[in-house]
């Protein structure tokens, strides 16, 4: 019986934006403009195939947010200390349409949520990440799928806490959050979602996958693998990475997902890992570098990438 999820969570490149988190110098900038310009790029398709709709279903504006979002971007190099941090953009703030806006909230939230489990790490030293991905079986209705492996989840949750003998007994901490795209063979929509969660010893998988499928009824695949604590980053990413793959999916996926999630709650946590809060704020936190002197770094974007416009 296969059960592993047939996408291998950790093999996959999760657009490795995970270093817009941390201390980076001014040489890993161009790299970083990078990564932003092509996420500019995939919003302004977004964007033009929304404003492009014969109805508008009041979305109009949401399109014009679309394509201004991230038009510039102003850097912060605080060249003594050699630390580059994103201090302005415009930004669309719809991260469930905007491929930009979508990497700087994943990107807030995995910091917030590696600096927490640096905290519990060093109160509970027993306890090691796992990451954890449950599956339920593609079907033709987003909604359905979505609600089915949100209830799914809830209920395996609820066996915990009713102390009657769950394979996550052992988890004293969890985040998650869930992740839409459509089935590789079957075109259908494959709702999935990752878990990061703190345990002494490994959930057993085997395990796992039945009471998945004694819950869901009609899914049993899911993950479950440790994460690297020499490089946490690399294995939380999953969690925090986008909730679609704007970069595997036609515009229309996209705005169909955005329709069908919006106003949902994507990202949850529990035990250890409750009360973690996600600044709505998409810049990158100074963290001490404020009385530093810097040069500021103004990119505009044109013509398909981000140019700089002048030192000031
Ligand atoms: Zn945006």
């Amino acid at each position: 019986m296969q059960r592993s999820p047939p996408d291998e969570p950790q093999k996959e490149n999760p657009d490795s934006w995970s270093d817009e988190i941390g201390v980076q110098g001014i040489e890993a900038l161009p790299k970083r403009l990078d990564r932003l310009g092509k996420a500019k790029n995939q919003a302004i398709d977004v964007g033009q195939y929304i404003a492009a709709l014969p109805s508008d279903q009041g979305l109009a504006k949401r399109a014009k947010r679309l394509l201004s979002c991230g038009d510039y971007l102003v850097f912060r190099h605080y060249f003594t200390v050699n630390q580059v941090k994103l201090h302005g953009a415009s930004l669309c703030m719809q991260h469930l349409l905007c491929p930009l806006c979508a990497i700087r909230r994943g990107a807030k939230a995995l910091k917030r949520y590696v600096d927490r489990w640096e905290v519990i790490q060093a109160e509970k030293p027993a306890l090691k990440p796992f990451l954890v991905t449950l599956t339920v079986k593609d079907g033709p209705d987003l909604l359905e799928r979505f609600e089915h492996l949100r209830k799914a989840q809830a209920e395996l949750w609820m066996r915990k806490h009713r102390g009657r003998g769950s394979v996550l007994d052992g988890v004293a901490g969890a985040v998650w959050s869930y992740e839409v795209k459509r089935g590789k063979n079957s075109g259908s929509w494959h709702p999935h979602l990752h878990m990061i969660a703190l345990a002494e010893n490994q959930p057993d998988q085997t395990a796992l996958s039945d009471e998945w499928h004694s819950i869901t009824g009609d899914s049993f695949i899911v993950d479950v693998r440790p994460i690297d604590q020499a490089d946490p980053v690399s294995g939380f990413i999953e969690v925090f990475k986008y909730a679609v793959k704007f970069s595997d999916q036609p515009p229309a996926d996209t705005l169909h997902a955005f329709l069908t999630l919006r106003g949902k709650r994507l990202l949850a946590s529990a035990g250890l890992f409750r009360g973690v809060v996600v600044p709505d704020d998409l810049m990158d936190d100074p963290e001490g570098l404020q009385d530093l002197p810097f040069v500021t770094l103004f990119y505009r974007f044109i013509r398909g990438g981000y140019a700089l416009k002048s030192p000031r």
